[in-house]
């Protein structure tokens, strides 16, 4: 990429010198080649001027100006008079293109290559008032000698200019790819990398990226930490009363009483496990089941059904509220919704507490709302309720056997079906979990 860039600037570069050198060697030239015919045209008409103008006259003049050639011609264009040459050994001029056009227009020019192609002739013609023709001529070089004599300087040139633009070349490209190689040796840094700003986008894609990256590498870790430590609590337990029954150390009444704690712990672990692979499930995202039509209230009944024994222990009362509706979903997910927000609603309640269920829907949403009379949730903690393993109050929590991760289940399979939550609770008030899902 490095060599490529600085190889393009570089050709560039020299492409453009050529080109360059190539355009003031054609306009100096016609410059050239004007000025030639110019002075020519100055002489004839001056010379021309000359009243009965005779081979004489031009002989005086000839001494005066040098390399010029001055032809005197009669109307047929028979030469009368030649500087260079006899002109009785000269034939006919009556044919070349100035002459011709000189006899037709009154003047004419050509300009034609010698044998050597290193010098040119110049022609200029002009009739005389006696009819007859005047030809002034001169030799100069041609283009391709003035060009054979530009040679030597234009590779100076061309040679100096094409190093400096590869240094250039060089220079930009440095600039241009420093940034990134600095960005890719240190991205943890790449924010402090000077750079430019068609670079930014790309930046803060990679920042982000690279941010999202190190963000779910630590909450990974943080769950690992947190399911090591849940699963070490049940498991110290059982082992400990395990290990007093082993040992001869319990009577009978202990034994019962350390069975039924090792039994506990053990149904934790299991709930516990559970519930950290239905996450783990929901992460990957393998669940691509297909959608079915699924009635909300009826769906509802049931899990206040399959709760009516928790409720009547803890002295709490359903309701539930609305008609027939439906959503498009997963009918387990569904089920872990409404038994999650229930069995919350129940064990997170008062004696003697009430719990509604209501379902309504409006043009874009079907709306479950989940209300108890409960315990309520104070602001600090209403933010990390959905976290997973985040209990409020531990003791009570581990009382009640929950694990923390109910609410978090809760949320992820919300986002899966594009569902929106909201929290609305008062501490010593009761709370409200409210759900819009989207209408088919
Ligand atoms: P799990 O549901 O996995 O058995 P859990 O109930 O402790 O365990 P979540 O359902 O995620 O876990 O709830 C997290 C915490 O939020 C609970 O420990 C509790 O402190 C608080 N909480 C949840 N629902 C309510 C509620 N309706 N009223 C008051 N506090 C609640
Ligand atoms: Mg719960």
């Amino acid at each position: 990429m490095k060599k490529k860039l600085n190889f393009q600037l570089t050709s560039i570069a020299i492409l453009s010198i050529l080109l360059t050198m190539t355009l003031i060697l054609i306009v100096y030239y016609d410059l050239f080649r004007q000025q030639v015919m110019e002075e020519l045209k100055t002489v004839a008409r001056m010379l021309s001027n000359v009243e009965n103008l005779s081979e004489y006259s031009v002989r005086d003049y000839d001494t005066e100006v040098d390399n010029m050639r001055i032809t005197l011609l009669d109307k047929e264009g028979n030469v009368i008079y030649d500087t260079d040459a006899d002109a009785s050994f000269l034939d006919n001029h009556a044919g070349r293109p100035e002459i011709a056009a000189a006899y037709e227009h009154g003047e004419g020019e050509a300009i034609r290559m010698s044998d050597t192609l290193s010098e040119n002739t110049f022609y200029y013609a002009i009739c005389l008032n006696d009819g007859g023709i005047l030809r002034v001529a001169k030799e100069a070089r041609s283009i391709f000698s003035v060009l054979g004599s530009m040679v030597p300087s234009l590779i100076v040139i061309t040679f100096t200019l094409t190093i400096l633009c590869a240094v250039i070349a060089r220079f930009l490209t440095k600039s241009l790819i420093q940034p990134i190689e600095d960005m890719a040796n240190d991205i943890e840094h790449m924010g402090e990398v000077k750079t430019y700003t068609e670079l930014e986008p790309f930046i803060n894609t990679i920042n982000s990226q690279h941010e999202d990256i190190i963000k779910s590498a630590k909450l990974r870790q943080e769950f690992t930490a947190n399911v090591s430590h849940e699963l070490k609590t049940p498991l110290t337990a059982i082992s400990g009363y395990a290990e007093l029954i082993a040992n001869g150390m319990a009577n009978g009444e202990d034994t019962v009483r350390f069975a039924g704690e090792i039994h506990r712990n053990s149904t934790r672990l299991l709930t516990l496990i559970n519930d950290i692979l239905r996450l783990s499930e929901l992460d990957s995202q393998t669940s691509e089941r297909p959608l079915e039509d699924l009635d909300l209230y009826e769906a509802a009944s049931t899990c206040i059904s399959m709760l009516e024994l928790s409720a009547t222990k803890h002295n709490v009362t359903f309701h539930l509220y609305g008609q027939r509706t439906f959503i498009q979903g997963d009918p387990q997910m569904l089920e872990e919704i409404l038994y999650n927000l229930c069995d919350n609603a129940i064990r997170y309640n008062v004696d003697g507490g009430k719990v509604d269920i209501s379902i309504k829907e409006n043009e874009e949403h079907v709306i479950l709302m989940v209300q108890d009379t409960g315990i309520g949730i104070s602001e600090k903690d209403q933010q990390r309720i959905f976290e997973r393993f985040y209990r409020v109050d531990k003791s009570r929590s581990k009382k009640t056997g929950g694990t923390g991760l109910g609410l978090a289940i809760v949320k992820h399979i919300a986002e899966q079906m594009n569902a929106k939550l909201q929290l609305d609770s008062t501490l010593g008030k009761g709370t409200t979990i409210t759900i819009f899902f989207p209408q088919k």
